[in-house]
């Protein structure tokens, strides 16, 4: 027997409605960047409008891309950063039945531009800042018609339009076309850090499921009386669905612009009063080092609001997590996923009967956490058969639910993708043990996991280890060639200003928490560890640097 509720489709329209009436006063504020200081840094702006404008411009947006001739599931890029404009264009572009199609503006041109012809868009969004890039993108990209330009120009580029114009000389879309839950809303190119990028398409069912999943207590903690500023940045697995949330839910929303170091961020957590903020663990270490600053100068920033402080894209290390604890007496909660899991998985929130600030509540909040509902995960090995959820058997972990990727855009990766009882899974190239309570706590990727003798070893966790020594700034571990043991682990370490450290000084951390053939051969001092498009380490390179490094 079939039940009998209505079959409402689940779209991005319905999250439009939402703050186009109930909460149209609520705050959008962003930093823009208002011309070049003297030594040519970027001097902030602020900007304040309402969800109200942001709905009016949204629906103005949608009615003059329509006009452009476009067709719906045709692809419209942006190449922008968080502010007001793309929080229209997240809203407005899926409500035409249109393509929103986020660029990383960190790639390199070339790599934009296979991007952009990839997903054959017919129109791009683009940041002022980066306008110097029109014309090779356009000579690169034959599929592209229209380049609109967000944000004022200091002087003229031929053939692109001004953003505001464009938007201010449309009506508002009268009535939203007939969408499908499971026609595309968005789509995002995973970043490539362990190979060629690829398209992740998300459908509006899989936006809406996740903005009304990510909100919850136990998972971002997202609600009307919040002030949310996401450093994750929107060209990048939708800065975590964050905007999408927060104007389902009628959160104020802080967007940090072109800026983000320590100071920048800080000054806008005291300024808005923001009580969750989201980013990956290199901004928050710069965060880290402003706000010990300031209170070593006696002149500490007031975050008394701030309840939340979300860590995520690569591991948090405990030494961080505790440093914000008791240092500034604030609360990370550390999350995992991935461009094709929307990206929310996993939210580490501290069981009821542990106390999130003794040793077991930190060791938890250092894992990547219990999954958000709807969402499954497992570990299987090399045969994909299923492991014990034991804390310690680590094996690939797979993940399935309603807003996980199904395939790649134009069937790219298929062998990610695969069969197990009947149920179709995704391959997260993700290491990882599960324990019995469902911690997930990822050891590595696969394709950086040290492979030594035939056991495993966890750069993660040795690399969290290191970067808990007061020397210590930042640390990678990687593998390195071994004649006896295929590969051995080496760690490239960063030391503090005017600090060092020895090798014999790390092993001596790591012994009494390490099994012995867990430690690293040999540690390298560096100024500095390349870092990807998306804030993280890109072990790739260094492996390529020290692939014939042999410790004497
Ligand atoms: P890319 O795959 O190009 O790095 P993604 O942002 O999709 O881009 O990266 C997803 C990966 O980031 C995950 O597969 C995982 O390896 C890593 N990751 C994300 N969050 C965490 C976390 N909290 N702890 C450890 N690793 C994480």
């Amino acid at each position: 027997m079939q039940g009998n509720m209505m079959d409402v489709q689940l779209t991005v329209p319905t999250i439009l409605e939402r703050i186009r009436g109930q909460y149209r006063n609520r705050e959008v504020v962003s930093l823009l960047a208002a011309g070049r200081d003297e030594a040519g840094n970027p001097v902030p702006k602020k900007h304040h409008t309402t969800y109200g404008e942001v709905a009016d411009r949204a629906l103005r947006l949608a009615s003059g891309l329509l006009g452009l001739g476009l067709q719906k599931g045709d692809r419209v890029a942006t190449l922008a950063v968080n502010s007001f404009r793309h929080l229209e264009a997240y809203l407005g572009v899926p409500s035409a039945g249109l393509v929103l199609h986020t660029v990383n503006i960190r790639l390199h041109p070339e790599q934009v531009a296979w991007i952009l012809n990839d997903a054959e868009d017919r129109v791009l969004m683009i940041e002022n800042v980066f306008a110097a890039m029109v014309p090779a993108l356009k000579a690169a990209c034959p599929r592209l018609e229209q380049v609109i330009v967000m944000g004022p120009l200091p002087q003229a580029i031929p053939g692109v339009q001004d953003y505001d114009t464009f938007v201010m000389g449309a009506e508002p879309l009268a009535r939203y076309p007939r969408l499908d839950e499971n026609e595309a809303a968005a789509m995002c190119y995973t970043s490539g850090t362990t190979g060629n990028p690829k398209g992740v398409v998300y459908t509006h069912r899989s936006t809406v499921l996740h903005s009304l999943a990510s909100a919850p207590k136990d998972a971002l903690n997202v609600g009307e009386a919040d002030s949310v500023l996401p450093i994750v940045p929107m060209f990048h697995v939708n800065a975590w669905g964050l905007p999408y949330t927060c104007a389902m839910y009628g959160a104020k929303q802080v967007y940090a612009g072109v800026f983000s170091d320590g100071r920048s961020i800080a000054t806008l957590l005291q300024e808005e009063g923001v009580t969750i903020t989201a980013g990956v663990p290199t901004i928050w270490m710069g965060l880290l080092a402003e706000l010990d600053r300031a209170k070593e100068a006696g002149e500490p920033y007031n975050l008394g609001p701030l309840e939340r402080v979300i860590v995520g894209g690569s591991a948090a290390p405990e030494a961080m997590i505790r440093a914000f604890q008791t240092r500034h007496a604030l609360t990370m909660l550390q999350a995992w996923g991935m461009t094709e899991t929307h990206p929310l998985g996993t939210a580490s929130s501290v069981p009821f009967d542990v106390d999130p600030n003794s040793d077991e509540g930190y060791k938890l909040r250092a894992k990547q956490g219990r999954t958000v509902p709807l969402v499954s995960l497992d570990i299987v090995d090399g045969e994909r058969r299923r492991l014990p959820h034991d804390g310690k058997t680590m094996g690939n972990l797979i993940a399935r639910g309603p807003w996980i990727a199904s395939s790649y855009y134009k069937g790219a990766g298929q062998d990610n993708f695969f069969d197990l009882d009947g149920e179709l899974w995704f391959d997260t190239g993700d290491i990882s043990t599960l324990d019995e309570r469902g911690y997930m706590h990822i050891q590595d990727r696969s394709k950086d996991l040290i492979k030594s003798g035939g056991e495993w070893i966890s750069s993660v966790d040795l690399e969290n280890a290191i970067m808990a020594h007061p020397a210590v700034a930042q640390c990678a571990v990687i593998a390195m060639d071994d004649p006896k043991w295929d590969e051995r682990p080496l760690a490239v370490v960063v030391p503090r200003p005017g600090q060092s450290v020895t090798h014999q000084e790390l092993l001596e951390l790591l012994e009494p928490q390490f099994a012995k053939f867990w430690l690293p051969d040999a540690t390298v001092l560096t100024d500095s560890i390349p870092i990807g498009a998306t804030g993280k380490f890109l072990k790739r390179e260094l492996r390529e640097e020290y692939r014939g490094y042999s410790p004497t």
